[in-house]
């Protein structure tokens, strides 16, 4: 489109330089380009270098004539051309015909010749103007195209995080684990002091909730409790239950430095894990009082978490799945399986490190007689009793295994036969002293105990630990039942001394 040849009068007149310009060129030029512009000339001879370009006003355009350029060293030509203006040469010679390309080989605009009449001004003016605003379109294009693949990156870079986020939380099927390293993730988008997790669930027909809490950090006993009653809080509140039942776990890393803190030492924020429709938990975290988050970053933040929930759930899933394979479904204690894995472990590294093994068999007694006085039901109750019974007087390292129908086991590592037999006892009075009901009947279960241990560095044959205390338990029952008798080779069983 050709633009109309009018010179409209700025604000402020537009800055020309003229290069060493007789006084009869400058005069040409500023009378064919009206009052909008103003031309500073510099005489020949005093024409501004490097520093002063930088220092005075940018011209639009500058004009110099063949006579001054032709004069100018090398380096300072360079100055010019680098000089954000276009340039037009004027030609003076009239004998000589400057060719095109070696004109716009130095960098001008174009080239007009003397006289300068007011026609070849304007033109030149005109198409200086219109290829410095198709630089500056050209510029801006730029600056978009720099734009978009800044953000480009931007994204890429969040991917890469994400991605980087789901594969540390793959790598691992327990939620401690995932946990503390979501903290390293999560810390990079934000300060984040403290990051704990609560599961929910109703078991079936229930309207109250079991509650799984996962604590992310090591922390003092009084921080821990708040910060458990703050979990168990959200979970009554965004589970839509009361909480019937709660269990808690703790991360097993490198404590943090500085991480333990109670919920009120800054600002929480509960983010809610979903699946589907349902939100199953939460993640709770501590952060400083004042942090804000730009848009960008709280899209990550989202996407991350999502990625967590998903993680934290299939653990979750994982170790219920697991925990069903390694427990007994009455008792929920660990099953013969589980049992036996553990004994052939626990064995081989008491050869290897030779400490003290105890193992204690237990058996309800005339448990036939209790199903066949108050019910099956009533003796699974029982049952369901004595497998709390033992679990609850264990050390965490101990194991409590339902061996099979009325008869339990229990693996004591690290542990003499003294304090086998004395455990033991409380074991069994424990259970003399708990009372059932069936339809109004009260009745009370005994049990018998054989105790059968390997004594530190002693170099018996560990494999017959379990007929060992078999052999126990049955000299416990022909005694007469409801006591622990202690595993002898010669010449027979020790009654333990009742507590
Ligand atoms: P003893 O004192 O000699 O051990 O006598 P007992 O009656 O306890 O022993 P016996 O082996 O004769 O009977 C075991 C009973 O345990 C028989 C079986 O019905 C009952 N039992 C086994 N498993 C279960 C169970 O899962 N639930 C219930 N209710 N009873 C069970
Ligand atoms: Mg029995
Ligand atoms: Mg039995």
């Amino acid at each position: 489109m050709r633009q109309k040849r009018t010179l409209r009068r700025g604000k402020r007149p537009e800055l020309m330089w003229g290069l060493g310009l007789t006084e009869a060129q400058r005069e040409q030029i500023a009378k064919a380009v009206g009052p909008g512009f103003y031309v500073r000339n510099f005489p020949d001879g005093l024409i501004p270098d490097q520093q002063e370009m930088t220092m005075n006003e940018k011209p639009s355009a500058a004009w110099i004539p063949h006579r001054v350029w032709k004069d100018i060293p090398e380096e300072m030509k360079q100055d010019y051309r680098d000089l954000d203006s276009q340039r037009i040469l004027i030609q003076e010679e009239p004998d000589r015909n400057l060719e095109m390309d070696e004109v716009l080989e130095q960098g001008f605009l174009t080239v007009i010749r003397a006289p300068l009449t007011k026609a070849k001004v304007q033109d030149a003016v005109f198409r200086a103007r219109e290829v410095t605003s198709l630089y500056s379109d050209i510029y801006r294009m730029s600056e978009e195209i720099m734009l978009e693949r800044e953000l480009l990156s931007r994204k890429t870079d969040q991917l890469l995080f994400l991605n980087r986020v789901l594969a540390s939380a793959s790598e691992s099927l327990d939620p401690n684990v995932i946990l503390y390293n979501a903290w390293d993730y999560l810390n990079m988008l934000m300060p984040v002091r403290q990051l704990h997790a609560v599961f929910w669930q109703h078991p079936e027909g229930s309207e109250e909730n079991d509650v799984q809490i996962f604590l992310g950090n090591r922390m003092s006993p009084q921080n821990e409790s708040t910060w458990i009653e703050r979990l168990l809080d959200c979970a009554s509140s965004m589970g839509g239950g009361t909480v019937s039942g709660y269990d808690v776990s703790r991360v097993t890393g490198i404590p943090r430095p500085g991480s333990d803190k109670s919920p009120n030492e800054g600002r929480t924020y509960t983010l809610p894990l979903r699946a589907g429709q349902d939100d199953f938990g939460a993640l709770v975290l501590l952060c400083e009082k004042d942090v804000s988050l730009g848009k960008d970053q709280v899209e990550t933040f989202k996407s991350a978490v999502n990625h967590l929930g998903l993680a934290l759930r299939n653990a979750l899933l994982f170790k219920e799945v697991k925990l069903r394979a390694d427990r007994d479904g009455l008792t929920r204690i660990y099953n013969r399986r589980t049992f036996d894995e553990r004994l052939v472990h626990e064995l081989k590294r008491r050869q290897r490190y030779g400490h003290d093994l105890s193992l204690l068999m237990v058996d309800l007694d005339h448990f036939k007689s209790i199903n066949d006085t108050y019910g099956h039901v009533a003796g699974d109750e029982v049952l369901r009793k004595v497998g709390a019974i033992l679990q609850d007087s264990l050390r965490s390292t101990d194991l409590a295994a339902r061996y099979g129908g009325e008869e339990f086991a229990v693996l004591l590592p690290h542990t003499t036969e003294k304090d086998a037999c004395r455990l033991a006892e409380r074991i069994r009075s424990r259970i003399e002293a708990s009372t059932f009901e069936s339809e109004g009947r009260a009745f009370r279960v005994t049990a018998s105990i054989g105790v059968a241990s390997v004594e530190a560095g002693a170099l018996d044959r560990d494999g017959d630990l379990v007929l060992k205390a078999d052999q126990a338990l049955y000299e416990a029952k022909n005694n007469g039942r409801n006591m622990t008798v202690i595993s002898r080779d010669t010449p027979a069983a020790q009654v333990c001394p009742t507590q």
